[in-house]
């Protein structure tokens, strides 16, 4: 990227921002489109929205993206509102058109346009929405604006149900309803955060749902929810939520840049964060693994799995007192579950403990299910840079000398041939290693 004296700035302004994934999504348009703009992240607190929109003018910023919790006060400030923002009450784009700051709400339309990107007819059909809360207006009143035939809004909270029926009634004249089942729906759309990081589904069976029913999720960690995952295996089509993402960052775009995103940019975009192959990070202690890990996960919006983490929660210990009660090979056939258990999983960096390689079936399992490994490679002398002196959280490492410690990585060299890609991190920056993991992820066949 070659920024000069005429690049035009645009930005995303909400609190907290650090693991926005907008930043990656725009700067990535701004390369595939080669227009002169760059994007970066502002964290604005509550209460500071004016200064930044001031800033905005001041600065000749070109866009805002607007995320929690400002949308509505980014409504209420703009100067001008576009009608259907207005209807929503809230703005997740602003643009700034010498001086004079426009809102608009792309949330909404991003999801209308992820449906009509996976071929869904929205005209006619019977929608039962379920939540109440902001996603959820967004989707109700997008469908509603594509001519869906009725919204049936369920929600845990029934007078939050009534509001948003009444609300979307305004403006479409009955065509929402407080319902209290999802039979009969042609669509079906998650818009709680239930599903968010759990195995949790907001229903518990999809009887009822009409034949070529399809099923649409707004969660988007994991990319594959247990709603979507029920759907698939009772043979109805599926919509994940990070088309969502996806679509609404490339409207507002369009409206900052006023250039067309190619549908080959999109579907880059949708390869880049659907990571419908895990990304597995191995390799010996002290690589880099979690760091790594986590820079992918702000470049991709995927969900963090750390394995060693998972089992820690499930033996109820730590490493170590597993290591120490019970010895290595039982800890070993506990690796081996969690393991394979995460083989299949859909949009995760997963990052396996350092000895995952030793047995051969662990990462062929993984590599089975679909995820491309990374092993990362170090010397010696950067994995004890990384570590420091206290080793005492690594149980195989605890009193090792370095000549040990190097014999310990040297006789699991083999081991890590089995994985997709070596990457040697020794005089990588962390998060160079992590654009290029990226890199080669997405330029694999
Ligand atoms: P929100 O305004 O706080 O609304 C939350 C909704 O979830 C409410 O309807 C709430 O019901 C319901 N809910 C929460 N916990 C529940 C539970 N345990 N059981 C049943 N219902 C529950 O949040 P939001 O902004 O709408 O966000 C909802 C989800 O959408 C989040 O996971 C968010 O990440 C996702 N989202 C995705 C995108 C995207 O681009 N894909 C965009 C925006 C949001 P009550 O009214 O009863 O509390």
């Amino acid at each position: 990227m070659n920024i000069t004296g005429r690049t035009v700035q645009l930005g995303v302004i909400g609190n907290p921002i650090e693991h926005s994934i907008s930043p990656q999504l725009h700067n990535t348009m701004i390369e595939k489109t080669g227009v002169d703009y760059t994007y970066s992240a502002f964290r604005v607190r509550e209460g500071e929205v004016g200064k930044a929109l001031e800033g905005m003018r001041a600065l000749n910023i070109r866009g805002f993206n607007v995320t929690i919790p400002h949308k509505i006060t980014a409504h209420d400030l703009c100067d001008e509102v576009d009608p259907f923002a207005h209807k929503m009450g809230a703005c997740n784009t602003l643009v700034n058109t010498d001086g004079v700051i426009k809102g608009y709400n792309t949330d909404g339309p991003g999801f209308v346009r992820s449906l009509y990107h996976k071929g869904v007819d929205i005209k006619g059909k019977r929608v039962i929405v379920i939540g109440a809360g902001g996603a959820a207006q967004g989707v109700a009143m997008a469908l509603a604006e594509e001519n869906c035939e009725s919204i049936g809004i369920i929600n845990r909270t029934r007078d939050k149900a009534e509001a948003l029926a009444r609300k979307i009634n305004r403006y479409y004249p009955k065509r929402a309803f407080v319902a209290e089942k999802i039979e009969n729906a042609d669509i079906l759309v998650n818009s709680t955060s239930v599903g968010m990081n759990t195995s949790l589904s907001p229903v518990d069976s999809l009887t009822g749902l009409n034949e070529n029913a399809v099923v649409c999720d707004v969660v988007y960690c994991p990319r594959e929810t247990a709603l979507l995952k029920m759907a698939r295996e009772a043979g109805f089509k599926t919509v994940g939520g990070i088309g969502m993402l996806i679509n609404q960052a490339v409207i507002a775009f369009e409206l900052f840049t006023n250039t067309k995103v190619g549908e080959d940019v999109i579907d880059y975009l949708y390869r880049m964060t659907e990571l419908e192959s895990s990304i597995v990070l191995t390799g010996f202690m002290g690589t880099g693994k979690t760091t790594i890990g986590k820079r992918l996960c702000a470049l991709t919006g995927a969900q963090f799995i750390d394995t060693d983490a998972l089992i820690e929660e499930r033996e109820g210990m730590s490493i170590p007192e597993i290591f120490e009660k019970k010895g290595e090979g039982y800890f070993r056939d506990v690796e081996s579950e969690v393991l394979k258990s995460l083989a299949g999983y859909k949009g995760a960096v997963i990052s396996t403990g350092g000895g995952a390689v030793i047995r051969r079936e662990n990462i062929d399992a993984l590599k089975n299910g679909g995820g491309v490994v990374f092993c990362l490679k170090a010397d010696i002398d950067r994995v004890f840079k990384n570590i420091g002196e206290n080793t005492t959280s690594r149980p195989l490492l605890n009193g090792k000398t370095k000549e040990e410690a190097e014999a310990l990585l040297n006789s699991r060299r083999e081991a890590y041939k089995n994985c997709h890609f070596e990457i040697d991190v020794t005089a990588f920056e962390k998060e160079k290693a992590a654009d290029k993991i990226l890199e080669l992820y997405m330029g694999r066949d």
